[in-house]
Formats: C-alpha cells, structure tokens, sequence
C-alpha cells in the first residue's frame, strides 16, 4: 500500500495537496485540467520533487525522503526519455544499472522483457530507428526491467494514434496484472480510463483527491470532474 499522509508539494507558486492511500494492485487513472498538478503528483511520488510537507509511506516504510532508486517505484515520464544514441537493448539495460555494467543475467532480463513487449530482433536497433508504437514498447520494458511494485506513467501513449494507443494499454494492463503491480498512469482521456483504470484519482483545484471506483466515477461525476469532462 502506498500512503500519502497529508501531502503537499509546492512548484513555484502552485501547491498541491494530496491524503490518501493506493492500494496495492490497483490501476489507477490521474485525470485533471492541463495544469492541475498530474505530473507534479507523479514526479514526488517517484522522489523527483521534494515534499513541501507531510509524508510517503510504502507499507511501514517511510520514503519520504528516499532517492528514486530507494523507492519501490519506476516511472515513466511524459516524454518517454529514450536515449537516442544508445541502443534499444541499452536504454532498457539502463533500468536496470545506471552504468550499464550489466551481469549475464542483467542480459537476461534485458532479452525477457524485449521479448515480453514484442521487441525481439530490435535490441541493437537506435530508438529514432524504431516506430512510435515501438518506442512505447521500448519505455515499457524499461520499466519492465525495474521490478518494482509500483509504476508511474505519465501520458505514456498520448502521441499515439487510437488503435496503438489502445493495444499498448492493453499491454500495460496485462503487465500490471502479471506483477501485481499498482499503476497509476495519467491520462486526459475517459476512453483510457474506462478500458483500464479499476479507481480515478482526480486532480484539481490544488487537490489530488483519494481514488474512487472508476466506473460509478464517470458514471455519476461530481460537478468539478463533469465541468472537466464536458
Ligand atoms: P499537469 O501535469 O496536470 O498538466 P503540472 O504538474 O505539470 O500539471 O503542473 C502543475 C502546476 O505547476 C502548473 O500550473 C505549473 O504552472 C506549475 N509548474 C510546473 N512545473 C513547474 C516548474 N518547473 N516551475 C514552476 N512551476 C511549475
Ligand atoms: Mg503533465
């Protein structure tokens, strides 16, 4: 379980709040208005923005002020971040060691997660070398590679077409469900959350209110959430 205890998170003049818990296992969409703190939310969960107050519990653990390699987290952030000039099979090798001193087995996971994204034969391949699908893909198995039982993606498909789009969510809930993971993936689409998401964590007004069941969510959206939707 992961457990926000009276979170606030400042950005220049912006403040966020957020108080609740994830449990774990759940996917959950973040949706909200174009700046109402979505990746702000994720960047401090991950360990890349400071507190401005409050704590981060996993479990019993306190994380507040883990690195991001101390966190039981990977993410993936809005521009998906391949390096250009390092091979596919390095890029992906980078979640696993930073300096790419990798094992045998480290080559291993590397082979197993290309193969689980449907990645194979593309190892040595230079992301500009690869479609957009398939640079999703290549972010995926990054995270793949990580382990780690929670995962954060930020707008991970937003500049893909539908019917992409559609397919790698479906590999995200797939994955999601193989590792038991807790997601939680922005999205400015209702389609996305429907087709993943089991609760909504909506962002707005400088709260991140506690996840609700998706569907009676978009069913019977509060006035704020309706505005957003339209
Ligand atoms: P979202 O992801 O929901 O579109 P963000 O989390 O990126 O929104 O941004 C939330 C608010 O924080 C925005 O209103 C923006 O003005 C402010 N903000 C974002 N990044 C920075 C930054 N690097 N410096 C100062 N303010 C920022
Ligand atoms: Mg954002």
């Amino acid at each position: 379980m992961l457990r926000l205890e009276n979170v606030t998170i400042s950005q220049g003049g912006f403040l966020l709040r957020a108080d609740f818990e994830v449990q774990q296992g759940r996917k959950t969409a973040v949706i909200g208005p174009s700046g109402a703190g979505k990746s702000t939310l994720l960047g401090a969960l991950g360990g890349f923005l400071p507190l401005g107050g409050g704590k981060l519990w996993w479990n019993d653990v306190d994380i507040t002020d883990a690195t991001p390699g101390d966190r039981p987290i990977a993410m993936l952030f809005q521009d998906n971040n391949l390096f250009p000039h390092l091979s596919i099979a390095k890029n992906i090798g980078l979640g696993i060691r930073s300096d790419l001193k990798l094992t045998p087995e480290d080559h291993l996971r590397v082979e197993q997660a290309l193969k689980r994204v449907g990645l194979v034969g593309m190892a040595d391949r230079k992301p500009g070398e690869l479609s957009g699908g398939q640079q999703s893909r290549a972010a995926l198995a990054r995270v793949l590679v990580q382990d780690r039982p929670v995962v954060l993606l930020d707008e991970p498909f937003a500049a893909l077409g539908p019917a992409l789009r559609h397919e790698m969510l479906d590999l995200v809930h797939d994955l999601s469900e193989e590792a038991n993971a807790t997601l939680l993936m922005v999205t400015h689409d209702p389609q996305d959350v429907r087709r993943i998401a089991d609760d909504v964590i909506f962002v707005e007004g400088g709260r991140a209110a506690a996840p609700q069941p998706a569907g009676a969510l978009l069913e019977n959206p509060p006035p704020a959430l309706q505005a957003y939707l339209g």
